[in-house]
Order: structure tokens, then C-alpha cells, then sequence
């Protein structure tokens, strides 16, 4: 543990260098530990599901509340620490249950203005917690921004402003979760984008635009809070098709926006909410966008396919 210490201790170069010394390690720096189930850990739940114990190695058993049920067998368990608050975070493993087919697939474009455009025209908005939270955010990071650094009132800002995040994040997920399990229901085939691609980055970039002071600010928290969720998003989704037995597919995102689902020709984008095909005119840039990726990955343009 002290080896580095002593190394630069000992260092006689010649050239001046800060010896650091050996860091402390307080509870703060250790936030999360994984568990195989059986190998050290097990779950037990107890009060009907209400909450249970989770017992670690060398650490010991830790009571805990339930937010969900653990369904299937329990494969790790991961103690982790956000903030001052622990969790004991459990996946399991379950057989797929298959959902009746529905004869329909869609493409699904995720925006910012919009967080979901589908293929059969449907919209999903943005949720609207994201407006409040946003302005509370932006709020504790100007005081915190003029707070003396290492004050006590610099130290409660930090905790307030973790727990917004923490909220975001919960709302954020159960959103993703309600919206992923709606897609799953009523489709056989979902395509999406496949984020991993980096062409992302360019076509996010400039689709943020909020009027009004701050927008810079404003635009990059947006951003922050949105862009944090695609990913999210995408996992949710392809986890419920999976054990819904449903198709995800990922397509390669270039030119999806800006292509004409029509003829396919390369459209101009004079706005960010429409894109101009020179033969077929003003189209709807996120549903647009919707159709080809419904045609890129194979399922038509997300119409109910005639089997
Ligand atoms: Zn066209």
C-alpha cells in the first residue's frame, strides 16, 4: 500500500517533485461491491416481499427495503452506495415468458425535442418532470457556483443537488420502463438506432433549443438529462422484448434523419422538426427519420406487415 509513497520518496533525480503522501482511504472512496449469489452473498426475503436481508461476506447482513420484487433465481447481488444512501442491487435470472404476436413492428426514432417518434406516427413526449427538475438544477448549481468551496452551506448544496440527480434518475427510469413496456406489448419487432454508432454525437448535436436567457446552460443540461437516457432506454427495452420473446433491432444510425423515407433521396433541413425532400417536399423529421429506420432494419415502413 505505501510502495508508491516510498517510491517517490525515494526518488533522488534531482528534479523537485511534490511528494504526495499515502492517501486515507475513508468509507467515502469504497461505493460498490459485487457478489456472485452463493459465493458469499444471498438474498432473504422476508416480510412478504416487503423487504428482506441481504447477507455479504466480510461485510455482513444488511436489512434492506424492497422496490421491486425478485422474481427467478438470483444470480449477483451488488451493495452499492449513492450519495449517503446504500442499495443492494439484485438481478436475477427468469425464464422468458412469450407474449401473444400482434402482427406489428415499428421503428422508433429517439429525439430530444420529442423522446420517442414511432414509425406508425405515434409521439412520445418528453415527461414533463424534466422541465421542474431542470429549473431546480439549474438553480442549486448557480448557488453552489458562488457557495465557498468546502463551506458547510457548499456541502449542503452538493447533497441537495445529488438528490435531484437522484430523482431524475429514478423518474427518468421508471419513464423508460413504462414506455419500453408499451412498445414490447404492442409489437413483434422493434428497430431503434444503435447508440454505440458515433455518429450520434453529430446528430444530437444542435437538435437542443430552448429560447430565452441561459440557453447555452439551459441547453447543456437538457442534453445532460436526456442524453443519459437513450442508452438507459435502449437496455430497458431490449431486456423486456427478450423475456416478452420479442425482436429488437439496431440499425446503423447514419443519414437516418436526413434521408427521405420515400425515395431515398438526401433531404435539406431547414428547421430542426422537418427535413425537405426535393421531390417529395416537407416531411416530419423525426417520423422521417422513424421510417427509415423501420426500412433499414427490415420491417417495412412499420406498417402491420401483411404475413
Ligand atoms: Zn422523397
Amino acid at each position: 500500500m505505501f510502495a508508491a509513497y516510498f517510491r517517490r520518496v525515494g526518488d533522488v533525480s534531482g528534479k523537485r517533485r511534490r511528494v504526495g503522501y499515502p492517501r486515507f482511504k475513508p468509507y467515502q472512496r469504497f461505493d460498490q461491491v459485487l457478489f456472485v449469489a452463493g459465493d458469499g452473498a444471498r438474498w432473504e426475503p422476508v416480510g412478504g416481499g416487503r423487504w428482506g436481508y441481504a447477507t455479504f461476506q466480510a461485510v455482513g447482513q444488511v436489512k434492506a427495503n424492497q422496490h421491486r420484487p425478485v422474481l427467478g433465481r438470483v444470480k449477483t447481488l451488488q451493495l452499492k452506495r449513492e450519495g449517503r444512501r446504500w442499495y443492494v442491487i439484485i438481478v436475477t435470472e427468469t425464464e422468458p415468458v412469450p407474449l401473444p404476436p400482434t402482427g406489428r413492428s415499428v421503428g422508433v426514432d429517439l429525439g430530444v425535442a420529442r423522446f420517442l417518434t414511432t414509425s406508425d406516427g405515434e409521439i412520445v413526449a418528453n415527461p414533463r418532470f424534466l422541465d421542474a427538475t431542470r429549473e431546480r438544477i439549474a438553480d442549486l448549481q448557480r448557488r453552489k457556483a458562488r457557495a465557498r468551496p468546502g463551506s458547510g452551506n457548499c456541502r449542503r448544496l452538493r447533497r441537495a443537488l445529488a438528490k435531484e440527480w437522484r430523482k431524475v434518475r429514478y423518474q427518468r427510469r421508471d419513464f423508460h420502463h413504462k414506455t419500453a413496456r408499451a412498445l414490447v406489448e404492442s409489437n413483434d419487432a422493434i428497430a431503434l438506432e444503435d447508440l454505440h454508432v458515433d455518429s450520434l454525437t453529430a446528430s444530437a448535436r444542435g437538435t437542443v433549443e430552448v429560447p430565452g436567457r441561459n440557453v447555452a446552460a439551459k441547453a447543456g443540461l437538457n442534453r445532460s438529462i436526456l442524453d443519459a437516457g437513450w442508452g438507459q432506454f435502449t437496455s430497458i427495452l431490449v431486456a423486456k422484448a427478450e423475456s416478452a420473446g420479442r425482436r429488437v433491432v439496431l440499425v446503423h444510425p447514419a443519414s437516418t434523419s436526413i434521408d427521405c423515407h420515400l425515395c431515398g433521396a438526401s433531404c435539406t433541413r431547414p428547421r430542426q422538426d422537418i427535413v425537405v425532400c426535393p421531390i417529395h417536399g416537407d416531411l416530419d423529421a423525426d417520423l422521417n427519420g422513424a421510417r427509415n429506420i423501420a426500412t433499414r432494419a427490415g420491417l417495412g415502413s412499420g406498417q402491420a406487415s401483411a404475413a
